[in-house]
């Protein structure tokens, strides 16, 4: 029998490896005012590729019915993701709205921070926890070609900036790095970040979707990165700050602040995933690997119950088993997988 509401003596749904659900990833829209080679290559996504039309996409009110659904399963993080999800209209209003879900105390965003500047204050009143900047490279050439749209660094800084002015910072900074792309800039960006209270983190480039020409040896793995900067900056590993995150620390023994190595590729952390994520067109899918979401969209619109709709969840998390990056070198490469700016990293 689901529960109808949140409660903190129910020992949360755990699924087939016994890992709980604890972290919702709401992509609020499939569109983006930026072109990442690695995430939406402009040959692929240009003026003839269709996105989701306004009438396929989750309004605000169905996202917070399977947010509130999580909640009662034991989710309390939100992160709000896209796509670009300042794209959304209306995105302090949806924030508001999570944090008004008993039980979630979390509300955070990932951005490309382009259009931080409009938005920051409106974000920071409406209660936002925190916010992840993307930011590939300081040079704004390289930024131009990873990013597809020619739009240097300048702006990302300008809209972490308008995130610090708002109250937002210090915010995190997610770094994809490719082999000869921007791989030599491990040491700018640690310099630039090192100091600032901003935590610098290095996600190592993943075979997310189909269509970023992933290979192993365009990977850097986390490894190479921590041995660059130690180099020149002594680091020492840190404890993780709670259980379940994804990071590994690392601190600058002298004291001027940390980074992060999300080494999804290298050193798998499938075991601590405690992540269920909702597309912008209503599908759940129980890893970033996934091949089918389950839609929830029909069932959301033919006036499901609430306590349905979070029962249904309860199965789809009790079945999950997914363990992908665990697996990865023995699957077939042939294996199908969505596009990650459905379901936004
Ligand atoms: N548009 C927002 C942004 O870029 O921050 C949010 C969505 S984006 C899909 C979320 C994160 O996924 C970004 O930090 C991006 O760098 C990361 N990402 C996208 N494709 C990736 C890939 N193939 N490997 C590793 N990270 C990836
Ligand atoms: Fe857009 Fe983010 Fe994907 Fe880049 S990584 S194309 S900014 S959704
Ligand atoms: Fe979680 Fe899937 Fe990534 Fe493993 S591969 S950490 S199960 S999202």
């Amino acid at each position: 029998m689901a529960q109808s509401e949140t409660n903190s003596a129910i020992p949360p749904v755990q699924d087939q490896l016994n890992r709980p659900v604890r972290d919702l990833r709401v992509s609020v829209t499939d569109r983006c005012n930026l072109r990442c080679t690695y995430c939406m290559p402009k040959e692929v996504f240009d003026e003839h590729h269709a996105f989701l039309p306004k009438d396929k996409v989750l309004r605000f009110e169905e996202i917070i019915r399977v947010a509130r659904a999580t909640a009662a399963l034991g989710v309390n993080k939100i992160r709000i993701t896209g796509g670009e999800p300042l794209m959304r209209k209306e995105l302090p209003h949806l924030i508001e709205m999570f944090l008004a879900i008993p039980g979630i105390d979390d509300v955070a965003l990932t951005t490309n921070a382009i259009l931080l500047p409009r938005h920051a204050k409106d974000l920071a009143n409406a209660g936002l926890s925190r916010i992840t900047v993307s930011l590939d490279s300081l040079d704004d050439e390289t930024m131009g070609k990873i990013n597809g749209m020619g739009i240097g660094a300048t702006p990302v800084l300008e809209g972490i900036q308008a995130a610090v002015d708002a109250g937002l910072g210090p915010v995190k900074i997610n770094a994809v790095l490719q082999r000869d792309v921007n791989d030599h800039e491990i040491l700018d960006l640690a310099n630039h970040f090192r100091g600032t209270g901003h935590i610098l983190r290095f996600i190592e480039f993943m075979d997310v979707g189909t269509m970023n020409k992933w290979n192993m040896e365009t990977v850097i793995p986390s490894v190479t990165i921590v041995d660059t900067i130690n180099a020149v900056h002594p680091l020492r590993p840190a404890s993780p700050n709670y259980t379940g995150e994804v990071a590994n620390r690392y601190v600058y023994e002298d004291g001027e602040g940390e980074i992060g190595l999300i080494s999804s590729v290298t050193q798998p952390f499938c075991g601590g995933c405690t992540r269920l994520r909702l597309s912008s067109e209503g599908k759940l899918y129980t890893c970033l690997f996934g091949t089918e979401g389950h839609d929830i969209r029909p069932m959301l619109r033919s006036g499901m119950t609430q306590d349905a709709l979070q029962e249904y969840i309860d199965g789809v998390w009790r079945k999950r088993s997914d363990n992908y990056s665990e697996k990865r070198s023995t699957l077939d490469p042939s294996h199908r997988k969505v596009e990650m700016y459905h379901i936004g990293g």
